[in-house]
C-alpha cells in the first residue's frame, strides 16, 4: 500500500488499534517525509527558479492545507481514532507537525543547492585550450574529459540514516517549558561554570552552609565553581531585566555526590521565578497546583509543605498525590500516599535586592525542580543512571 493509500484511510481500517502500531505507522510517515527532503537536497536544481517551484510542490505535498499528507494524517488518523487511542495519535501527530516545520519552503530552499547546468562547468579561460594534451590525467586536469569509472547515478536517492529518538529527559524539558511558555514565561539559560558570588553570596547562602563544602560543591578554583543549582540564572536574570520578570531556567547542574541509583555528579534542573508587584503566595500556589495537573495530569492532588531554603521565606516543599498508587500508599511514596516534587517559595528580599530589584515595590516567587526525577516518576525508572548510560536498548523504548 502507497503511503497516499494510508493516509486515505483511517487508524481501524489500517489495523493500527494499539499504541504501538499508531507509533510504527507515524514512523514510517516521518521516515518517507525525511527521505524525500533529502532527495532534493542531494539531486538540487538547475536554478533558482527552478529551486523554487521544487521547493514548494514538495511542501505542498507535504503541508498544503487541501489535500497535503499532513492534513490527510489529521482529517483520518487523528479525527477519526478511536477515543482510547486518542491521546497516542495526537502526541504522535504533534511529533510529526514538529518534524514538518522541516518541509517549509523557506527551509528546503536552504538546503537545495542551486547546480548549474553541466555547460558552465567548463574552464573559464582565456587560455586557448591545448588540444594537444594526450595524457589522460592532464586531460582531467584540464577539464576536457570526465575521470574513468562507472558515471555516478544523480538520480539515485541519498543515504538515509534511521531516525533516533528523543532522550527522555530531553522529552521532560520540553514539555515543562511548554507547560509554562503557555504562561507566558520565557526560557533564560546561564553559564555552567559559574562564580561564587552568584551560586552562593548573591543567593543569601552564608559561609557557612553546608552546600558551599568541597563535599558537596565541585570547586575550580577558590572563586569558580561548576553551579550546584540554576538559581544563579535569577540573579543574573533580575540584573539583565529588572521587573516585572517570568522565567524559566533549565540547565546542567554538578554536585559531588557519589553515584548510585538516585545521584549524579551531572543532572538537570528547572527553575522558575515570577517577579512583579502585588505577587503573593497565592500566585505561587495557584502556578505550581495548574502545573502539577497539566504535567501529572488532572486527578493529581498538590500539597504545599514548610520548608527552609535561604533564597526564599518563607519556602515551601511542594508534593502531589503519589501517581502510582493515588494517594492509597504503596512503595514509591514509602505509604505516606504522597511524593515530593520541587522546592519552591517567595523570594527573599535581599535576594531581590542583590539582584538589583527594589523589595518594597516588587515581591517574587520562585521554585525548583530535578528533570531526572520527574523523567523517572512519568515513565516509572528507578535507576538515574540508565539516562547517561547511552545504551540504545534503554532509550530506543522512548521513541
Ligand atoms: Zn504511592
Amino acid at each position: 500500500m502507497t503511503l497516499e493509500e494510508k493516509v486515505g484511510k483511517t487508524l481501524a481500517e489500517l489495523g493500527a488499534t494499539d499504541a504501538q502500531a499508531v507509533e510504527s505507522l507515524f514512523a514510517e510517515v516521518c521516515a518517507a517525509m525525511e527521505a524525500e527532503r533529502r532527495e532534493l537536497i542531494t539531486r538540487g536544481a538547475a536554478d533558482e527558479r527552478e529551486r523554487e517551484k521544487l521547493c514548494r510542490k514538495l511542501r505542498d505535498r507535504w503541508l498544503a492545507r487541501k489535500g497535503g499528507l499532513a492534513s490527510l494524517i489529521d482529517e483520518n488518523w487523528l479525527k477519526k481514532a478511536a477515543k482510547e487511542s486518542k491521546p497516542v495519535v495526537g502526541r504522535q501527530f504533534n511529533e510529526l507537525r514538529y518534524a514538518a516545520a522541516s518541509m517549509e519552503v523557506a527551509e528546503l530552499v536552504q538546503g537545495v543547492k542551486v547546480v548549474p547546468a553541466p555547460e558552465t562547468y567548463m574552464p573559464q579561460t582565456n587560455q586557448p585550450v591545448d588540444v594537444r594534451v594526450s595524457d589522460h590525467a592532464a586531460q582531467v586536469a584540464s577539464g576536457l574529459t570526465m575521470p574513468v569509472g562507472p558515471p555516478t547515478d544523480l538520480t539515485l536517492p541519498g543515504y538515509c540514516r534511521p531516525l533516533g529518538s528523543i532522550h527522555p529527559v530531553t522529552r521532560v524539558l520540553r514539555e515543562i517549558e511548554e507547560i509554562f511558555l503557555g504562561l507566558g514565561f520565557t526560557i533564560e539559560i546561564g553559564p555552567e561554570v559559574e562564580s561564587v558570588y552568584y551560586n552562593f553570596d548573591a543567593l543569601n547562602i552564608p559561609e557557612t552552609h553546608p552546600s558551599r563544602d568541597d563535599w558537596d560543591t565541585l570547586y575550580i578554583d577558590s572563586k569558580t565553581l561548576l553551579r550546584t543549582h540554576t538559581s544563579p540564572v535569577q540573579i543574573r536574570s533580575m540584573e539583565k531585566y529588572g521587573a516585572p520578570l517570568y522565567i524559566i531556567v533549565p540547565g546542567k547542574v554538578y554536585r559531588h555526590d557519589n553515584p548510585d541509583s538516585s545521584h549524579a555528579t551531572m543532572f538537570h534542573q528547572i527553575e522558575g521565578l515570577a517577579v512583579d508587584e502585588d505577587i503573593t503566595f497565592a500566585d505561587l500556589k495557584g502556578t505550581l497546583d495548574f502545573f502539577a495537573k497539566k504535567f501529572f495530569g488532572e486527578r493529581v492532588r498538590t500539597r504545599f509543605s514548610p520548608s527552609f531554603f535561604p533564597f526564599t521565606e518563607p519556602s515551601g516543599e511542594v508534593s502531589i498525590s503519589c501517581v502510582i498508587c493515588d494517594g492509597q500508599g504503596c512503595r514509591t511514596c514509602k505509604e505516606s500516599g504522597w511524593l515530593e516534587v520541587m522546592g519552591c517559595g517567595m523570594v527573599h528580599p535581599e535576594v531581590l535586592q542583590h539582584g538589583g530589584i527594589d523589595p518594597e515595590q516588587y515581591t517574587g516567587w520562585a521554585f525548583g525542580l530535578g528533570v531526572e526525577r520527574y523523567a523517572m516518576m512519568k515513565y516509572g525508572i528507578n535507576d538515574i543512571q540508565l539516562f547517561y548510560q547511552s545504551d540504545v536498548r534503554f532509550l530506543e523504548q522512548f521513541s
